[in-house]
């Protein structure tokens, strides 16, 4: 099974380096605005669509010209950047198809201008150096690499990225590698994803609510918005505002990542609910005219339900389980919450912790009644019979509490 692993790593620079990267943004931002230059004008002047092709072969001219010195810059930078100017204008062509607000791609100033991608990387641009990794790239400064693991430097480098976080520098390296499949397992799970609790299996574990230091970052957003714009102190405050959001974005991260790769290692089917956060969390404000009601309970119940990232936690079950040859399904979530496990009669359980069935006096946890209802849809999904589908009703203490 071949997989994608990505490796992200700190680059080492010296302040000359730090400089020079500096000065290679400005110079590729430069090209991503003069390009939605070039492709806004050629269809308003003569109705014609510019493809990234078209513009790779007009990047030839400026680099032959050594236009913004970008002859001295490698070309896989430049055609990374002209890359992304053509995706914002693929997802633009996306959303008016869609008939969503569109949103037409933007000149850039190079505050926003943080990530260089690398077009068609290539094995030889890194390379073992003393201990460290060196990424070679023409035009640029020395890219020193430490990494806590080991690159694969044999197998295939499917993409370079370099991005600039606060003062730092990070380099992502996504290498094709093997992935062996796990020992198979004939064991069967179903998930309920909740704000309460974040993950429930049906054999009664428990991922705990994720906490989130609201306090402190309202602190820190405060602090952004009373400094002067344009002055030192704001950027200070910013950059540690940004210091703040990606620690508890690596913390959490990888709280997922340690869940999800549990679960995945002890069941050979895993059954998830089929969840559309973007309805879940659309605002209540409604309009001017006609205005919503408990906008701002919606609006805490929304930052609650993102705050759990289950789509982070989706997407790692989904990849994960491709690589280890587990089987992953997602099923429609319509009345789990509602329908008993154990006979299958619709109660209405309300808000209670506790799910009462009514017809056969089943008690159960209701995250747990739900994520046992997940996991026999996700076996009937899966269409087979071998799934040893384990305590698919309440476990032991709360049959005893009825
Ligand atoms: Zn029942």
């Amino acid at each position: 099974m071949e997989a994608h692993a990505a490796y992200v790593v700190r680059l080492k620079l010296r302040p000359a380096g730090y400089r020079r990267m500096e000065s290679i943004l400005g110079c590729l931002n430069w090209l991503y605005n003069q390009a939605l230059e070039c492709r806004k004008t050629a269809y308003e002047q003569r109705k014609e669509s510019l493809s990234f092709y078209d513009q790779c072969k007009w990047l030839t001219q400026l680099r032959t010209a050594n236009e913004h010195d970008l002859g001295e810059i490698a070309i896989g930078a430049s055609r990374g950047m002209l890359k992304r100017l053509d995706l914002a204008f693929q997802a633009f062509f996306r959303r008016v198809r869609a008939g969503q607000a569109p949103g037409f791609p933007r000149f850039r100033p190079l505050s926003r201008c943080r990530t260089i991608d690398v077009a068609d990387p290539h094995n030889g641009m890194v390379s073992r150096h003393n201990g460290d990794y060196l990424i070679r790239l023409k035009g640029f400064p020395r890219l020193r690499v430490r990494s806590a693991r080991p690159l694969p430097l044999d197998a295939p480098l499917k993409s370079v990225r370099l991005t600039q976080r606060g003062c730092r520098w990070e380099a992502s390296l996504v290498y094709a590698v093997d992935k062996q499949p796990l020992a198979p397992s004939v064991a069967a799970v179903g998930i309920d994803m909740g704000v309460r609790k974040r993950m429930t299996c049906s054999d009664g574990t428990v991922l705990a609510r994720a906490q989130r230091d609201w306090k402190r970052k309202r602190r820190l957003q405060r602090s952004v918005s009373r400094g002067r714009k344009g002055s030192a102190t704001r950027r200070k405050r910013v950059a540690a505002l940004q210091r703040f959001d990606r620690k508890q974005y690596i913390r959490e991260r990888n709280a997922c990542h340690r869940a999800t790769t549990g679960i995945i290692r002890r069941h050979g089917l895993i059954a998830v609910e089929a969840l559309k956060v973007t309805n879940m969390t659309r605002s209540a404000k409604g309009t001017a005219d006609k205005p919503g009601s408990n906008v701002k309970a919606k609006a805490g119940l929304n930052r609650e339900v993102l705050a759990q990232n289950w789509s982070l936690l989706q997407s790692q079950l989904r990849y994960k389980a491709a690589w280890g040859g587990r089987e992953y399904v997602e099923v429609d979530p319509k009345h789990t919450s509602q329908d008993c496990s154990r006979c299958g009669t619709r109660n209405h359980p309300g808000h209670s912790e506790t799910y009462r069935c009514g017809a056969c006096g089943l008690v159960a946890d209701r995250d747990v009644n739900a994520a046992a209802n997940i996991l026999a849809a996700g076996v009937l999904a899966a269409g087979a019979s071998t799934w040893a589908v384990r305590p698919c009703v309440a476990p032991e203490p709360y049959a005893r509490v009825a």
